[in-house]
């Protein structure tokens, strides 16, 4: 079936608010589009949207997002230049009493929504992109890749986009040890910045 004839952010927004290509609709609250201008010079790509995304449907909006903010800014980046999205657009989570809590997406969803990503790459194509963590990087290049391996290396895809992997920034708030949550943000954001120096005019 041939992608949809959509030519804006908006329109991907509305059409992604009707989706049901995967299950993920029925549980969450809302599909959350990315965020940014329409001529991003790099778009970043999460996995999902977590709790407080589903909530208030805007991308990187909780925790791991206030992290991301920093990086981008420790990157010398501005978030104005920045467009954030995510591999998945709806929540996927289970319910541990009143708790939603986060569940990883499995290849069929990534897949399916595979379609939005596409269509949000064609409508802002953007100069280069950084998948973050495994779930993004899966679905970009639709098979898995290593992301460790890949850190600091520049990998394409077909058309030639530009593409830098590296952790999810949720990843840094699961370490405990403070002097260790410390030096992979150090990392994260020179991965950020090693992304940017790449794109520079
Ligand atoms: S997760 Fe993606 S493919 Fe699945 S229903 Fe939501 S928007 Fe559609």
């Amino acid at each position: 079936m041939p992608a949809p004839a959509i030519k804006s952010l908006k329109g991907l927004r509305e059409a992604e608010a009707r989706c049901t290509r995967c299950p993920l609709y029925a549980d969450a609250t809302q599909a959350v589009p990315g965020e940014g201008p329409l001529r991003a010079r790099l778009m970043l790509v999460g996995e999902q949207p977590g709790d407080q995304e589903d909530k208030q449907g805007h991308p990187f909006v909780g925790p791991a997002g206030r992290l991301l903010d920093q990086a981008i800014a420790g990157a010398g980046l501005d978030r104005s230049e920045v467009l954030v999205t995510n591999a998945v657009k709806h929540f996927k989570h289970e319910l541990r009493g009143k708790r939603r809590l986060h569940k990883r997406p499995n290849t069929y969803e990534i897949d399916r929504c595979k379609w939005w990503l596409d269509l949000e790459l064609v409508i802002v194509r953007p100069r280069g992109i950084v998948a973050l963590g495994a779930t993004a990087a899966r679905s970009l290049f639709g098979r898995p890749v290593p992301v460790e391996k890949s850190r600091r290396r520049q990998l394409a895809l077909a058309d030639g986009t530009p593409v830098f992997v590296t952790q999810h920034p949720s990843a840094m708030l699961r370490i405990e040890d403070r002097a260790e949550r410390r030096a992979r943000f150090r990392q994260f954001t020179g991965d950020l910045r090693h992304a940017a120096r790449h794109l520079s005019p």
